[in-house]
């Protein structure tokens, strides 16, 4: 399989809703925004980005309408979080998590933190911490000093 071949498959909990990707994702990384956390039931949402023409997305689901800027598509069986529809950027966010762990597995590769601001956890990882979005994605690209360790915030 060539690089610029590579797909990815994925799927939900129940495996109602199939996922595919076609090449390496456009960015990944780490959001820590209260949206996220919500949906996701989560501290951490970890995140890969593709071109909406790469993503196929097969099976029955359900969009949620609590936001014009994003398009949050889960499984209309068990609720599962499949994608965020960013229609105004022709862009699709797809969850590493449901890619990962099968044979032709992607290889989750993080460059940042995005609304870091709003954290409820600490990463030590090196990795830049924006608090809202980098330059290139409409942030005023500010940033936040790493802390010695990872953890839950005080
Ligand atoms: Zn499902
Ligand atoms: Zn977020």
């Amino acid at each position: 399989m060539s690089e610029t071949s590579s797909k990815f498959h994925g799927q939900c909990y129940c495996g109602n809703v199939q996922v595919a990707v076609s090449g390496p994702a456009a960015v990944s990384g780490y959001c820590h925004c209260l949206d996220c956390r919500k949906w996701h039931g989560a501290p951490i949402n970890a995140f890969s980005v593709w071109p909406s023409s790469s993503v196929n997305i097969e099976g029955e689901t359900l969009m949620s309408e609590q936001s014009d800027a994003s398009g949050r598509l889960s499984c209309r069986v068990c609720g599962g979080c499949v994608a965020n529809l960013k229609p105004s950027l022709g862009m699709t966010v797809v969850y590493p998590m449901t890619l990962a762990g099968a044979e032709d597995s992607l290889t989750f590769e993080p460059s940042f933190h995005i609304f870091y601001g709003e954290r409820v956890m600490d990463l030590a990882d090196g990795l830049p911490k924006f608090v809202s979005l980098p330059p290139d994605f409409g942030g005023n690209g500010e940033t936040i000093a790493e802390a010695e360790q990872t953890g839950w915030r005080a």
